[in-house]
């Protein structure tokens, strides 16, 4: 199966992402892992994009157009994907398109995570992550077992940078005018399902599952 999943900031597509990825076993590619991984790594890439991120605003398209084209040439995706805060912009859906026909294949649905504002600007100042082993809590829905520690690997727990208020403010503003106008792209072309998913992260997944045709 080849899916995108599209929403903003916080609405729980990473989370998801991992558990659909597992079930379906294809592999997820988040561009924002994998800008992140750049930037812990101090490479090229990484210290291009990290301005535009610690600010909440997008990498340029060239950029994540050549990591996901590269991504989706490598012989895992073969037998399917899943993309993860990728496409975000107009041009982005469109290099999409262009590298699924190179590559002969389709999407088979995107889904969208609706998730009310104010839910969102919670949950993303309530997010810790590991800085570590890359495993994601919450303090609300989802606290390690010891405050502050990674339940995973015992790594200290930290806020992402760019999860900080004004950032974040900044990274709905930015979901709300590139990234929405992708919503009525997707429905034109038929291929979006639309899943509330303020509820828990079980209840979200149940309904992940009924959406993308699986359950
Ligand atoms: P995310 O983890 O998906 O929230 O992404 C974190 C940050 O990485 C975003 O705020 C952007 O700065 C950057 N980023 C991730 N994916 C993209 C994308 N598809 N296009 C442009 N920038 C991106």
């Amino acid at each position: 199966m080849n899916l995108v999943l599209l929403g903003p900031p916080g609405a729980g597509k990473g989370t998801q992402g991992d558990r659909l990825a597992a079930r379906l076993a294809v592999p997820k590619f988040a561009t924002g892992d994998i800008l992140r991984d750049a930037v812990r790594d101090d490479t090229p890439l990484g210290r291009d994009a990290q301005r535009y991120m610690d600010a909440g605003e997008l990498v340029p398209d060239e950029v994540v157009l050549s990591l996901v084209r590269e991504a989706l040439g490598a012989p895992q995706a073969a037998k399917g994907f899943i993309l993860d805060g990728f496409p975000r912009t107009v041009p982005q859906a469109e290099g999409l398109d262009a590298r699924l026909v190179e590559l002969g294949v389709k999407l088979d649905a995107v889904v969208y995570f609706d998730v009310p504002e104010e839910e969102l600007v919670k949950r993303l100042a309530g997010r810790r992550v590991c800085p570590s082993c890359g495993a994601v809590f919450n303090v609300h829905s989802d606290p390690p077992a010891v405050a502050g520690t990674c339940g995973d690997c015992g790594g200290q727990l930290e806020v992402r940078e760019d999860d900080r208020e004004e950032t974040v403010r900044n990274r709905l503003r930015v979901y709300r005018e590139h990234t929405e106008p992708l919503l009525q792209r997707y429905e034109k072309i038929s291929s979006l399902r639309r899943l509330a998913a303020a509820g828990s992260v079980d209840d979200v997944y149940d309904k992940m599952i009924r959406v993308v045709g699986l359950g």
